[in-house]
């Protein structure tokens, strides 16, 4: 095509000016301003003179049908949907993976939520003292919670737990020397690396022990003038299993106190919950640190506790008021969201059964085999009556393994009953692939054994509806 036919082709695209006179562009979008709307014809117009470009002689129909001043309208009603719709949105995760950092770790609590919207839509007491009537903290709307549940003296929030033990290294450590079991020195996936922390801190790595064994005179024998601080770090994410040695918490804490050293623990998750009580896992719960008498300790609140993003920091008083008057505070004080979140999701934490049916993690990691095997026998018997779905799958139920993640109990297998799923002329990968591009709700799975495997544990209540709405739409997309 020659570059004159090449113009009158193009010319055939209306003027936005032209289109903005549409009785149509009125209707479609009447509640946006004219700036905006604009915008959006502007970007069809571009759109189809890029299409013209890329492929220089579409058909003549089909072209004529795109030029219509209502098919513009329409393409720009689509940008404008595309613009307006978040970018982070929800997916359905079907993993079995219930802390999935990757796929925002905690979902919060229905209190929680209740408690981000009221405090974050409205004015609040954030950092006002409403009985004098004057400047208040915004550290005191948690605290006394922490330590209510915890049995520790004082209580900090911070941005997230890598800060937190930043902080804590920094307040109490700068310029000297910590001490760490060469067992404990974790990588927390990427960045978060204690030998890099202790850098980034200003302190000092004093490496004590082996990798699998650290006796207390290895610890005894490192405590010199310089030393600050002694660090304990859960081995949250793996397990040195066999030939292996720690000093239990009491000989440290004992150590530290003989030496006038702070002990200070960094435990990955913390729980609140009393897990193993539920014959899951073996993780001790945050209160059995403070009870222990160590000086600070550190944990999530995102993980096991399943609340929002947040570092907390329990200890002795003078500890944590060291922490709290540090110039770095500034930088990594939580937002009244967070707090908000975390108060009501603490609420929970004063009885057991509540915890379990409020707090979405505790209940999923507690939820039982039986439980799941009732969950995958509805949602197999929903695929099954669906017309459509049952052409394009096969459904079968097996027994499968359900992780907590988030770098929590690595070890720990939960018991569940999966949903086998295999779509026809699909391998299992581009089945997968095709879920996760599902328009509506992307869904996430897990493969195994060649096959796509839904496990209902992550599956939120209510959410079984959406499941079969995403598959749905996906096997319109096929037959389409
Ligand atoms: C997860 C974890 C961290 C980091 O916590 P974030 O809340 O993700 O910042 C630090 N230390 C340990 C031992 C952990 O398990």
């Amino acid at each position: 095509m020659t570059s004159i036919e090449k113009q009158v082709a193009l010319r055939s695209l209306p003027a936005v000016g032209h289109l903005l006179e549409f009785p149509q562009t009125l209707s479609v979008f009447a509640d946006y301003p004219l700036a905006l709307v604009t915008r959006f014809l502007g970007e069809a117009v571009a759109e189809l003179r890029e299409m013209w470009d890329r492929d220089p002689a579409p058909g003549d129909d089909a072209w004529a049908q795109m030029v219509l001043p209502e098919s513009i309208i329409q393409r720009a009603h689509r940008i404008l949907n595309v613009y307006l719709s978040p970018h982070l949105r929800p997916v359905l995760n079907l993993t079995g993976t219930v802390i999935h950092t990757n796929l925002g770790r905690a979902p919060l609590s229905e209190r929680a939520l209740q408690a981000v919207h009221d405090v974050a839509s409205q004015y609040s007491n954030l950092e006002y003292d409403l009985t004098p009537g004057k400047r208040g903290s915004r550290h005191d709307h948690v605290a006394k919670r922490l330590c209510a549940l915890t049995g520790a003296e004082a209580a900090l929030v911070v941005n997230n737990n890598a800060a937190a033990v930043l902080l804590a290294l920094r307040s109490l450590a700068q310029g000297g020397e910590a001490v760490v079991s060469r067992g404990q020195l974790v990588e927390i996936g990427g960045s978060f690396r204690i030998p890099d922390i202790m850098v980034q801190a200003g302190v000092l790595l004093k490496e004590v022990g082996t990798t699998n064994k650290t006796h207390l005179r290895d610890y005894q024998q490192a405590i010199g003038e310089n030393t600050r601080l002694i660090l304990k770090v859960h081995t949250s994410n793996y397990r040195i299993v066999g030939f292996v040695h720690q000093p239990p918490l009491a000989d440290l804490v004992e150590l530290a106190r003989q030496r006038q050293v702070p002990l200070f623990e960094d435990l990955g998750s913390g729980a609140l919950f009393d897990f193993p009580d539920f014959g899951v896992g073996d993780e001790p719960t945050v209160s059995n640190s403070i009870r222990a008498g160590v000086d600070l300790v550190s944990f999530s609140g995102d993980k096991l506790l399943g609340g929002a993003q947040a570092g907390i920091l329990l200890g002795k008083q003078d500890v944590v008021a060291k922490l709290r008057s540090h110039p770095w505070m500034r930088a990594l004080r939580v937002d009244k969201m967070t707090l908000a979140a975390l108060e009501a999701t603490l609420v929970a934490y004063a009885d057991s059964d509540m915890a379990r049916k409020e707090v979405p993690v505790v209940r999923m990691i507690t939820a039982s085999y039986e439980e799941m095997t009732k969950q995958a026998a509805v949602l197999e018997k929903a695929i099954a009556a669906d017309e459509v779905l049952a052409k394009v799958l096969d459904v079968e139920q097996v027994d499968a393994v359900s992780r907590i993640g988030g770098g929590a109990l690595p070890l720990t297998e939960l018991p569940t009953r999966c949903l086998r799923l295999q779509a026809k002329g699909l391998t299992a990968q581009q089945f997968s692939d095709q879920l996760r591009h599902v328009p509506q709700v992307p869904v996430i799975t897990r493969i195994a054994h060649d096959a796509v495997l839904c496990d209902p544990r992550t599956l939120l209540p209510g959410q079984e509806g959406l499941m079969l709405d995403s598959l749905r739409q996906w096997a319109q997309e096929l037959t389409v």
